[in-house]
């Protein structure tokens, strides 16, 4: 039986600092650590610090964003989350979460968490200046930066079976999870293509490798499992867009995890969907809204990208009722995903702008279509582009995604909830509970461990090699029991 698809994702926003010198490293540090530093100046939480990770954590009392701004932070949150400067981006990587729907509602913690760090930036700089997010995947000018996914896998399954399998759907999931985009950046990509389904697809180069930054790989080997690597693979999607659409983040999440769980359990079926050319199908389809081109497959046969889908989503039919959805979320979110999933392609195979409550690039491109008719525009005017990245402008007066009326999965209440408290089905609960109840007692806060200062040496390290132990039901109790880090440290330990 697959195991359950523990789930994660990181996103690198986009930043520019109006009024600033351009130093983008200094202005995502100074993003992060005023969000952090102000946390840490309320008194409400935190921690810090990776080892093997040169950035240090602040966010202790005292320590002012204008005096660190040229540090890289790190920081752990109570929600189980890790906020940090990665590539001179401000990233956010969310808890660990047990389902599609839960990381939709963790996902959109992050973007408050984003604007709140705006917010707390504007407090600091000099009048004039201002830190701006962007959720979005690429500068258009030819760099990008990443959304990684990342799932739980068993180690027993040979990555080979994994990237052979999964192709078809990194390739083609991107009709219904692509943020659209106007025009391309790179030579690969062509200039004659005036609108593209994905931010990122025209980036990738080749169909398996270690890259993440560099000759990016459609399917990822980075082995870095933040758990017991005798039982788990993390595997880590470096091929998807940052959604805004909640619709998109679910079932991007959501198809992949029955995806995965299929390949797990050898339950895909045949015949097997293999792109013949990955890398070329994949800028193929991205350059295609017309959603008709179709891709050569290994087998010799032609298929369009929403044809890979259907076929995906019949065996994922099939399979639901052959397994079960114990491992994709269990019954209310994986049925869901089923029915998203056969919804969203009916609209699109009946007409794009059908799903532009669900689809990012279906709702971008609506918007960026109306205004092209009313000022007659060519696909090359920049008042298009400049109107696609203020689609991902997270400020919400700026906003362009807010105003549209786009489908909600999860209320506002519970993603201002998430902000602040972890997810209640994996060790994220242990780990976003320890840092919100005992902050100053802990020295280092990593996905697989936590390490408590007692006060008495030696340091305590408690390992979380288990994604799928420390929820509220498995510890939920304990820590309730424990009036201090020591008392919980020595029942831990067995001896309290
Ligand atoms: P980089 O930023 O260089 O890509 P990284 O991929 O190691 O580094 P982090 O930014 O630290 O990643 O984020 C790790 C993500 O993976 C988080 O979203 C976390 O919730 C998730 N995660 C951690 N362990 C697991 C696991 N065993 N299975 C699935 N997801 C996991
Ligand atoms: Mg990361
Ligand atoms: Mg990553």
């Amino acid at each position: 039986m697959a195991v359950p698809k523990v789930c994660g994702i990181e996103t690198e926003f986009g930043i520019q600092h109006l009024g600033g010198d351009g130093n983008p490293v200094a202005s995502s540090s100074l993003l992060v650590n005023a969000y952090v530093g102000g946390l840490a100046r309320a008194g409400w939480d935190f921690e810090d610090e990776q080892p093997g990770n040169d950035a240090r954590g602040f966010a202790r009392e005292g320590a002012l964003p204008p005096e660190v701004e040229t540090h890289l932070v790190n920081a752990v949150l109570t929600n189980g989350a890790r906020y940090y400067v990665d590539h001179a981006h401000p990233e956010y990587s969310t808890p660990e979460c047990p389902d599609a729907l839960e990381l939709v509602r963790y996902d959109r913690a992050g973007e408050e968490i984003l604007r709140r760090s705006m917010r707390a930036a504007a407090q600091v700089l000099p009048p004039g200046q201002r830190i701006v997010v962007y959720k979005n995947n690429s500068d258009g000018k030819g760099n990008s930066y990443g959304c990684h996914e990342n799932y739980l896998m068993d180690r027993a399954v040979p990555f080979s079976r994994i990237a052979r399998q999964v192709m078809a759907h990194f390739v083609t999931r991107q009709v219904f999870c692509g943020a659209g985009k106007v025009g391309t950046e790179t030579p690969q990509a062509g200039a004659d293509v005036p609108y593209q389904l994905s931010q990122r697809a025209e980036f990738f180069e080749e169909e398996v490798g270690l890259e993440t930054t560099l000759k990016r790989p459609i399917v990822n080997t980075r082995d870095e499992p933040h758990a017991d690597p005798q039982r788990y693979r993390r595997l880590h999607v470096i091929v998807g867009d940052a959604n805004l659409c909640e619709v998109a983040t679910f079932l991007k999440v959501g198809t992949t995890a029955f995806v995965l769980a299929m390949i797990e359990d050898e339950a895909l079926g045949s015949p097997e969907l293999v792109p013949a050319n990955p890398v070329q199908a994949i800028r193929q389809v991205a350059a295609d809204p017309s959603l008709r081109a179709t891709i050569d497959l290994t087998d010799g046969r032609r298929i369009s990208a929403l044809g890979v889908q259907w076929e995906l989503l019949e065996r994922a039919v099939k399979y639901a009722e052959d397994q079960g959805l114990g491992a994709v979320g269990g019954e209310a979110v994986g049925r869901d995903v089923l029915r998203r999933w056969e919804e969203v392609l009916h609209g699109l195979e009946t007409d794009p702008a059908e799903v532009a409550g669900q689809v990012d690039w279906c709702a971008k491109l609506q918007l960026i279509e109306a205004y092209r008719d009313r000022h007659g525009l060519d696909w090359d005017d920049q008042r298009l582009a400049a109107l696609d990245l203020q689609y991902h402008d997270l400020r919400p007066e700026r906003s362009l995604f807010q105003r549209l009326p786009t489908e909600h999965l999860v209320s506002e209440e519970a993603v201002l909830e998430a902000v602040g408290s972890p997810p209640r089905g994996t060790r994220a609960y242990f780990r976003g509970q320890c840092l919100a109840r005992w902050a100053s007692a802990i020295t280092s806060a990593n996905w697989d461990s936590l390490v408590f200062d007692l006060g008495t040496d030696p340091l305590r390290r408690v390992p979380m090699m288990d994604p799928l132990r420390g929820t509220a039901e498995h510890v939920g109790a304990l820590l309730d029991a424990c009036a201090t880090p020591a008392q919980l440290v020595a029942r831990l330990s067995g001896r309290g």
